[in-house]
């Protein structure tokens, strides 16, 4: 589950970056994680500028990307791509309708059917929304799967999906990371002697 205070750090980070949008500046990291202060006291390294391009599909320029027109450590927002302008989900600019009919209208990964009833989830009615298979990356053919709105929720952003919308693997994405770590966490000494035994012997 993302945090809730995740979500308000990205909403922050935006609200600063857009500052006399669309006529932004770049605005320097420290100046960032300042603003994140006022409402988050003592959060220091403050990666939102860089998560939000990397993963939000935000146009954010950056110093430290090769952009040499900004300085390093800064950030600015460029006007948004089209494409994630309201629903990032959305944003999918190829034939969505086509891909639909080819899963014959059903969410890969429950096969609730658009417009019924959802299979799973009492009085909801299936609307299908364009999945990613992999969050890590961009919302782009090859990597969509019709997904219904239960099983395209944002906290589903931690798994990878194969083209039948079955899950194989952990995305590289926050909630990836963060499901991983917490997995760690758990894990016995028992389990901790194999899994080490196991990644010496590749
Ligand atoms: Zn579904």
């Amino acid at each position: 589950m993302r945090k809730a205070g995740q979500w308000t750090r990205d909403a922050l980070v935006l609200v600063k970056l857009a500052e006399g949008y669309p006529a932004t500046k770049p605005i320097s990291k420290t100046d960032l994680t300042a603003f994140i202060n006022l409402y988050y006291p003592g959060a220091n390294d403050v990666q939102q500028a860089r998560h939000l391009a990397a993963q939000k599909g935000f146009n954010i320029l950056s110093g430290t990307r090769g952009n040499k027109e900004i300085a390093a450590n800064h950030y600015q927002l460029e006007e948004l791509y089209p494409a994630f302008i309201g629903d990032r989900r959305a944003g999918y600019a190829g034939d969505f309708a086509a891909l639909k009919k080819h899963y014959d209208y059903c969410c890969a990964t429950c096969g609730s059917k658009e417009g019924q009833p959802h299979r799973y989830r009492r009085g909801v009615t299936v609307q299908l929304q364009q999945g990613h298979m992999d969050n890590s990356k961009p919302l782009a053919p090859g990597n969509i799967i019709p997904q219904c709105q239960i099983c395209n929720r944002a906290d589903r952003d931690r798994w990878i999906y194969d083209k039948t919308g079955r899950v194989t693997g952990i995305a590289a994405t926050a909630d990836g990371l963060r499901m991983v770590m917490d997995f760690l966490k758990r894990i016995t000494k028992e389990m901790r002697a194999k899994i080490l035994a196991f990644l010496g012997s590749k």
